[in-house]
């Protein structure tokens, strides 16, 4: 039987994937444009493997080479809980609450494109879910999923920025959706509430500033000139989001429990992590996105934190 795109939604929601879109395969000449003027600035700071791959991130097709049409899907990952403001602790951005999403991505991936092959056997699929040579924002948008919020996360007007975004393309024909307007407007809620004027222009977020960056795949130190302004980010950090009106009005709770945090994930105690061994770090942190930092960095960014309550109480 032919697939179609209702065919694919309807399938896709009871994985738990929230959004759905479709795209008809181009290169992404623009989108590539912009990512290279971001490197040639240097804004993807020590994230080396952002510089390479550059042709694959335009043309799929040298991924898949029949691509047609790429589907984008946005899982909903917000829970009600809200951070702790206890200083003795690091916070934990949204996203590294719960499990790893790309565990539980990755698998329904599996289940959905093995689903669509029982109806066609002719659909072809690569997917990907935030790793690997894919644009998936510039899908996401072209696929009418959102728009690019001036703090660079997809936005979505009935569901916000909270969710994970996985790609597939697809040797397929699927009508293309609609693409949305840009809805952030006059807003600079975001750029106005970032601590370390990490988003240096709309749209356009220096890695070398962003505490999310600084606290995850940096490998090195971090800067004290940051000191003061991390706001007790552990892991990540939330703030631009947090502010977006779009979050504010609209975030709902996702329905995947998984993404529920795990008692301690939230917040970190820093006595703990100034304490801590590998084999308690990878058993605390089993299947948690936040073994990405390894105990080493965990523990920099305790220590950073720390420097930094100490010099505001003396
Ligand atoms: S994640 Fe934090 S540091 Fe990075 S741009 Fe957003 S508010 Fe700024
Ligand atoms: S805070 Fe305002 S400017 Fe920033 S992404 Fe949200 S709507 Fe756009």
């Amino acid at each position: 039987m032919r697939l179609t795109n209702k065919i694919v939604e309807d399938i896709s929601k009871p994985f738990g994937f929230d959004l759905v879109g479709f795209a008809k395969f181009t290169e992404l000449n623009e989108e590539v444009e912009h990512l290279s003027e971001w490197l040639q600035n240097k804004s993807n700071s020590g994230m080396s493997y952002m510089e390479r791959n550059l042709e694959k991130r335009k043309d799929v097709r040298l991924i898949l080479p029949d691509a047609k049409n790429i589907i984008s899907l946005g899982m909903n990952y917000y829970t009600e809980y809200q951070h702790s403001n206890d200083e003795n602790f690091g916070k934990v951005s949204r996203y590294a609450w719960g499990k790893d999403y790309h565990l539980i991505i990755w698998e329904k991936l599996d289940q959905l494109v093995k689903k669509l092959k029982e109806i066609d056997p002719a659909f072809e699929a690569k997917t990907y879910v935030d790793t690997g040579p894919v644009m998936d924002k510039a899908w996401a948008v072209r696929s009418g999923i959102g728009w690019i919020g001036k703090h660079s996360n997809v936005i979505n007007r009935e569901m916000g920025s909270w969710f994970f975004i996985a790609t597939v393309i697809t040797n397929y024909e699927f009508a293309a959706s609609a693409k949305v307007a840009d809805f952030c407007g006059s807003c600079s809620a975001c750029i106005d509430a970032c601590p370390t004027n990490a988003i240096v222009q709309d749209f356009v977020v220096d890695a070398n500033k962003c505490i999310s960056y600084l606290t995850i795949e940096n490998k090195g130190e971090i800067d004290k000139s940051l000191s003061g302004k991390f706001e007790n980010w552990i892991f990540g950090c939330d703030i631009c989001q947090d502010v977006c009106p779009w979050n504010k009005k609209f975030s709902t709770e996702t329905m995947e429990t998984k993404f529920h945090p795990k008692e301690g994930n939230k917040e970190i105690a820093l006595a703990t992590v100034e304490n801590m061994s590998e084999e308690l770090f990878k058993e605390k942190f089993a299947e948690s996105p936040i073994l990405r930092t390894k105990l080493k960095g965990l523990k920099r960014n305790a220590e950073f934190l720390r420097i930094q309550k100490n010099e505001s109480s003396s």
